[in-house]
Parts: C-alpha cells; sequence; structure tokens
C-alpha cells in the first residue's frame, strides 16, 4: 500500500482534477497514436507505484475506494469472495489484508464517490488490457459487453 492510500478523499479530488483537465482535451484521446502511447507511460510510472496498477485498461479506482480490484489474487471487481478471514486478511495471502476490505474502509472516507461502491461493475475485458483506461473513460468505450447495463444497488 502506497502512503497516499491513506487519503482517499485527497486521491477523489484528484481524479476529479484530472478528470477536468483532460475533458477539452477529449478530442485528441483515441486509441493509437504518439498520445495513447504518452497516457500508457504516465498511468503506467503513475497509477503503478501508487495503486500496483496493472494496466487492465478500465480504471475503476474512483467506484472502490481508490484501491485497484486488479490486486486481488482472484482478481474479483464485484466485491469480495467467501474467504476473507476473521481478522480482514486474504484467504489466499494470509498475510495481506483483502483488497475488498480496504476498499470499503476506504470508500466511507470519500465523500464524492464513496457511494461508487454500490455499483455492479462491468466486467472486465481483457482485449484491453495494456492500454490507457483514460482514452476508455473520455471514449466512453469498455463500458462492458453488449447488453450491459449499468445498475446501483441499495
Ligand atoms: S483498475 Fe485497472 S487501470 Fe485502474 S489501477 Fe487497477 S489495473 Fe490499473
Amino acid at each position: 500500500m502506497s502512503w497516499i492510500q491513506r487519503y482517499p478523499h485527497l486521491l477523489e479530488l484528484t481524479y476529479t482534477a484530472a478528470d477536468r483537465f483532460l475533458r477539452p482535451f477529449c478530442g485528441w484521446l483515441k486509441r493509437g497514436g504518439w498520445v495513447e502511447h504518452l497516457l500508457i507511460r504516465t498511468e503506467s510510472l503513475t497509477k503503478g507505484s501508487l495503486f500496483d496498477c496493472r494496466m487492465c485498461g478500465q480504471c475503476v479506482l474512483h467506484s472502490t475506494g481508490m484501491t485497484c480490484p486488479m490486486t486481488c489474487p482472484k482478481n474479483l471487481r464485484n466485491g469480495p469472495c467467501g474467504g476473507v478471514r476473521q481478522d480482514g486478511h486474504c484467504e489466499v495471502l494470509p498475510e495481506k489484508r483483502c483488497v475488498w476490505v480496504e476498499a470499503w474502509e476506504r470508500s466511507q472516507r470519500m465523500p464524492v464517490y464513496g457511494s461508487e461502491i454500490h455499483k455492479v461493475l462491468p466486467p472486465l475485458d481483457q482485449s484491453y488490457s495494456g492500454t490507457s483506461a483514460w482514452i476508455h473513460h473520455f471514449g466512453h468505450t469498455a463500458k462492458g459487453p453488449k447488453g450491459w447495463q449499468e445498475s446501483v444497488e441499495d
């Protein structure tokens, strides 16, 4: 865990600022070309060191308490498995806290995006692996398979 993850509210403010900063350049943020290469390198360096990002290309950090779900040994993107130990640690890696326990705790300290943890996230599309999540964010691609509908559970 990086120290900055202790401050999820600061991270969501940074995410909001980055979203606002990049939005006017939406037209440039397309697949292929030097802009995507630059973004891939930037995301890999920054999110890699801050969140242990695995470059899935479909970033959901703001919906998961600024905790990367791909660091779960089972790559679960919609909550924990049934094997979370009583002390909140992982059944596969007992020395590690469950990614989803941390995601839940951090989301409770995120006034802007914290409630998004209740959303059911779309299935992962492996074909986006290694691509830029920002490109897909602004291009509204990588939103799940055909027929997928976003839903919110209360
Ligand atoms: S959700 Fe995907 S893009 Fe976001 S930090 Fe995790 S691996 Fe990286």
